[in-house]
C-alpha cells in the first residue's frame, strides 16, 4: 500500500513540475514566417518563439519563461 502511495506521489508530481518541458526544447524552424533577415524558431515541446539572425540554432530552452 505505501510503495502504490509513493508512486502516485511520484507521478503527481512529475505531472506538476513536468521537467521534461524545461529540459530542453525541440526547435524547428518555421521557414513561413521569416522576417527582417532573421529566422524564427517555434519550439513544439513549450510552444516558445525565438527569432535569430541566419546561421544560428537556438540553445536555450524558453519553457517556464511563458507563464
Ligand atoms: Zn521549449
Amino acid at each position: 500500500m505505501i510503495v502504490i502511495l509513493g508512486l502516485l506521489i511520484v507521478f503527481a508530481v512529475l505531472l506538476i513540475l513536468r521537467p521534461w518541458e524545461r529540459r530542453a526544447c525541440r526547435w524547428r524552424q518555421d521557414t513561413r514566417k521569416l522576417a527582417d533577415g532573421r529566422v524564427l524558431f517555434t519550439c513544439v515541446a513549450c510552444g516558445a518563439e525565438l527569432a535569430l539572425p541566419k546561421g544560428r540554432d537556438p540553445e536555450i530552452c524558453l519553457a517556464g519563461e511563458q507563464e
